[in-house]
């Protein structure tokens, strides 16, 4: 079968190549690959810059954001050929540490997790892939080719749930405006999922024309190119890793505010700021910033909820363009008005 596959730490060494069918060590769902998404993260592999070889491998199949049709599940295993499934990217740690032998392994104390097409396990790159039933998701097939946008879902629905969990420390939290900075995937479908909770919604882009602006008005939401005047927002999901605007996210929220930042930052980028100042600020706001990646089981079922109840049209407008995994080159390329960009295994 064919596979996209990199030498992670050497820049570039991305290729579609042949090998072996998926082992049976990698899970009894036997997938067909429909689609794959592809983010800023695999654009970080394949520079060489991130990603991590299966043990004893010197190459890494890519991919994270898996789509696929069920070709063989066993029986008991809850699937059946014909199924629509996503595979959940983490594994936990083999130790297991607390939050992995508690299923949730976003959490992972000790940094032992793997995860598919990142971090020590083939990824869902190729014509096909395996998956162990219990971490296979499986979708409405109403869904269909939007599906492929669940793993993205997964990973805003578990910065919303930490907020509203954050905001429970407070007995009479009521937030009302939301701030989602970067309107790209990640931060669109964050802002989806605020809209759904009833949020007043933002969304900060440097776009100044083109599908963002357009996807975050027809979402309802209020589209501020690169500048937010005097907004003062409740709660702000950053979804940019920007170091300019998580500093201005940080210092303009509304007292008990809290900050999520689920974008990674690529380092290197030095701010000068005054720590007193905001140290200040945050104490006598109650404010909190805190960290989120990744997506635990219960974080996949309420993305498939989010995706279910969301406008289909809409949604498909995420996907800007299609690549057919002969042509898999151009989808790494990055190209004005790009949102997400999707290899298409079924051409
Ligand atoms: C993936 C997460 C993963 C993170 C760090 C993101 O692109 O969506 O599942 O945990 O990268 O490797």
């Amino acid at each position: 079968m064919r596979a996209l596959t990199v030498e992670p730490g050497r820049p570039n060494s991305i290729k579609l190549e042949d090998v072996p069918p998926p082992p049976q060590s990698d899970g009894d769902i036997l997938v067909r690959a429909l689609a794959l998404g592809i983010c800023g993260t695999d654009r970080e592999i394949i520079s060489g810059a991130y990603g991590w070889a299966p043990p004893g491998a010197q190459r890494l199949i890519i991919g994270h954001e898996s789509l696929g049709r069920v070709e063989h599940a066993p029986a008991g295993s809850g699937f059946a050929a014909g199924d629509l499934v996503v595979g959940i990217v983490r594994r936990p740690d083999p130790v297991p540490c607390p939050a992995c032998a508690a299923g949730e392994w976003d959490m992972c104390r000790n940094g032992q997790y793997t995860e598919r097409g990142i971090k020590q396990r083939n990824g869902y790159g190729s014509e096909q892939f395996r998956l162990e039933h219990d971490f296979a998701i499986k979708l409405d097939p109403a869904l269909d080719k939007l599906g492929v946008l669940l793993e993205p879902t997964s990973v805003v629905a578990k910065a919303w749930e930490q907020v509203e969990r954050i905001g429970q420390r407070g007995a009479a939290w009521q937030p009302r405006i939301a701030l989602i900075t970067g309107a790209g995937p990640v931060g669109l479908l964050a802002a989806l999922m605020a809209k759904q909770r009833g949020y007043d919604v933002h969304i900060l882009d440097l776009a100044k024309d083109g599908a963002k602006p357009k996807l975050a008005r027809d979402l309802g939401a209020t589209y501020h190119a690169g500048d937010l005047g005097k907004l003062e927002p409740d709660i702000v999901i950053e979804c940019t890793g920007a170091a300019s605007v998580v500093l201005d996210v940080m210092n303009r929220n509304a007292p008990e505010g809290i900050i999520c930042l689920a974008g990674v930052s690529s380092g290197g980028h030095k701010l000068q700021f005054d720590v007193g100042a905001l140290n200040r600020a945050m104490v006598l706001e109650n404010d909190v910033v805190f960290g989120s990646v990744n997506a635990n089981r219960r974080h996949y079922r309420a993305a498939a909820e989010a995706l279910a109840k969301a406008d289909k049209d809409w949604l498909g407008r995420l996907i800007t363009r299609r690549v057919p995994l002969g042509r898999w080159q151009e989808a790494f390329e990055t190209r004005a008005n790009d949102v997400k960009t999707v290899l298409d295994f079924t051409q």
